[in-house]
């Protein structure tokens, strides 16, 4: 049967290939019979994941104790512990396996159904809802079980269509590996780090599709048109030729876009504009060389983070920013110090927030992590040796973090001289502005940086209080609200007059619908995703730069919400 399903389209293109549907929660789990003779060394695997979690708890309890980590940490811990070792969890999922000679993983998940039952009738609240750490303490036995990610590759020789509930950004990171033509999911909100990722990928993707997981079956043919958020499941003949021929146009405009690939960018009236780089990973260096951008403005260093056991060493990390900054050749890279916490955990970190966007992330993370932080600093330092590297430190919000951040760099410059290390004594430091009370605050900051970068996503996310991954509240995610816009345009115009330089790294940047609006508002600076960087630099050419800063501030002037818009609709006809 064919329908359609509409959700939010987060990275353009279309697609067409058949359904692989996966299972992101560890919690769906396979049914099977072990034979007999198995039956005892399935109880053995059952344990052995049971005593890794063991180890990854104890290895946690470490780690806390030498970080100085909070009491409620260690508590949390404590819980974990109890719960893992408790014989209703440890000892009867065995017993079952004996009597019903079913798989280990399966055991575990019918054990936890009676336990989060049992939870459901206690009438005290605290209590009632410790059934999310039994959770937990389970996914993380069955994680060790299935083997992480847990994840069965698509068919090869076939375009597939990756089909899920829910991804992480971790989970999009590993799918790197794979032959994919597209992503479809049942939640997730535009500015996700899940949705940046898959766009990053160059894959048509859309999100908060919501029933996409139940309704599509595995091998359904799929188009996926990210442009317009649409996936047709079994479309017929007609639809599937005319999805072909769009196919089609669409990479002879790429193709076409390639011409102005070398050309310098600058509007019509002669303003030179910086066109660069975001990247998650060394190997996206390809794709910026290819776009013709001028350097990098943003490497989200924490997705070197993801999907492993252990951090990256400070060599491993020296390697990896080396290898960036030599193939760019001598163009600045821009390397933006770990922004985790929030979407972004790193395997074997328990802290649950009540709130992670507003919780410990970014900065905040590293300054309460100082070690983590310093083997970052120093392995940034010590790459700047081999080209042009910047600095820049996520969602600061008030003087004391710089201050403190400032002072680690110091210690990092201070060890490496002592151990006879190269390093750029004079890197520039950058703040990103993504929270208002920083984007007010650039008078007092510019004192402590030397070049700022306005992460539009979060400064969405926290000025209009939208969190950015709840497609329940992305239809109020509004990039052209007039507060979002007077913060950007007041951002550009305190940076310019401290004399700092301030670029725009967030989605904002590579959209073309924003892109003669920030001009407007005087930005000179901006760092896209690579596959967006042609069609900006198209507008750009085509762009008058004082035409559209009087109508900027025509725009800034008005206090009416429709002459507002209309405004804009006239910034981007002109
Ligand atoms: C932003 O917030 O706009 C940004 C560039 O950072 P990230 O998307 O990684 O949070
Ligand atoms: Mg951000």
């Amino acid at each position: 049967m064919s329908f359609t399903m509409h959700g939010i389209g987060v990275s353009g293109g279309i697609a067409i290939g058949h359904a692989h549907l996966i299972s992101h929660a560890a919690l769906e789990v396979a049914h099977y019979i072990v034979p007999k003779k198995k039956v005892q060394a399935e109880i053995a695997r059952l344990d052995a994941a049971i005593a890794s979690v063991q180890r990854e708890l104890q290895a946690l309890y470490s780690a806390a104790a030498t970080t100085r980590a909070s009491a409620e940490f260690e508590a949390f811990l404590d819980l974990h512990q109890m719960i893992l070792n408790d014989p209703t969890l440890s000892k009867t999922p065995r017993k079952i396996i004996e009597e019903t000679q079913c798989n280990a993983e399966w055991a575990l998940a019918q054990q936890m159904e009676v336990l989060l039952e049992q939870f459901d009738e206690i009438e005290d609240a605290y209590l009632r809802e410790r059934k999310a750490d039994v959770t937990q303490v389970v996914e993380r036995v069955l994680k060790a079980l299935l083997g992480h990610p847990g994840y069965v590759p698509p068919p090869a020789g076939r375009d597939s269509v990756l089909v899920a509930h829910d991804l992480s950004p971790a989970d999009v990171i590993s799918f790197k590996q794979y032959p994919l033509s597209a992503f479809v999911t049942d939640l997730g909100g535009a500015t996700s780090h899940t949705a940046i990722l898959a766009r990053s990928l160059n894959l048509p993707s859309i999100v908060a599709l919501h029933h996409a997981r139940t309704l599509i079956r595995e091998n359904d043919l799929l188009i996926v048109d990210g442009d317009a958020g649409v996936v047709m499941i079994e479309p017929d003949e007609q639809i599937l030729d005319e999805y072909k021929l769009r196919q089609n146009v669409r990479r002879l405009d790429q193709q076409k876009l390639l011409r102005i690939r070398t050309a310098p960018a600058a509007t019509l009236d002669g303003v030179k504009i910086e066109l660069q780089a975001n990247i998650e990973l060394p190997d996206d260096v390809e794709q910026v060389r290819a776009s013709g951008a001028t350097g990098i403005g943003l490497f989200r260093s924490e997705f070197l983070f993801l999907n492993r056991d252990e951090l990256p060493s400070e060599d491993e990390q020296f390697e990896a920013y080396r290898k960036v900054v030599r193939e760019m050749k001598g163009q600045p890279v821009t390397i933006r110090t770990l922004d985790l916490g929030g979407d972004k955990r790193i395997d074997g970190d328990l802290r649950v927030a009540p709130n992670p966007a507003l919780g410990l992330r970014a900065v905040r993370y590293c300054l309460a992590e100082p070690q983590m932080f310093l083997t970052q600093l120093r392995a940034i330092l010590r790459a700047s040796a081999f080209g042009k590297i910047r600095i820049l430190v996520p969602m600061i919000s008030n003087l004391a973090e710089l201050r403190q951040t400032r002072n680690l760099i110091g210690e990092a410059k201070r060890s490496l001289t002592t151990e006879k290390k190269r390093f750029d004594d004079s890197v520039p430091i950058g703040g990103m502005i993504e929270i208002p009370a920083a984007a007010l605050s650039i008078e007092a900051f510019a004192k402590q940086l030397d070049f700022l970068s306005i992460g539009t996503n979060d400064l969405i996310q926290y000025t209009l209080a939208i969190d950015r991954t709840d497609d329940s509240v992305s239809h109020l995610y509004d990039p052209l609200h007039p507060a979002v816009l007077h913060l950007v345009a007041h951002s550009i115009h305190a940076a310019s007059r401290a004399g700092l330089p301030i670029s725009v790294c967030g989605e904002m940047a590579g959209d073309v619908l924003f892109t003669r609006l920030l001009l407007g508002f005087g930005l000179r600076e901006f760092s896209m995703h690579p596959a967006d960087l042609l069609p900006v630099k198209q507008l750009v050419l085509k762009s008058n730069a004082s035409k559209l800063s009087r109508l900027a501030s025509k725009l800034l002037k008005t206090s009416d919400h429709e002459k507002f818009s209309e405004l804009i609709v006239k910034v981007n006809m002109e």
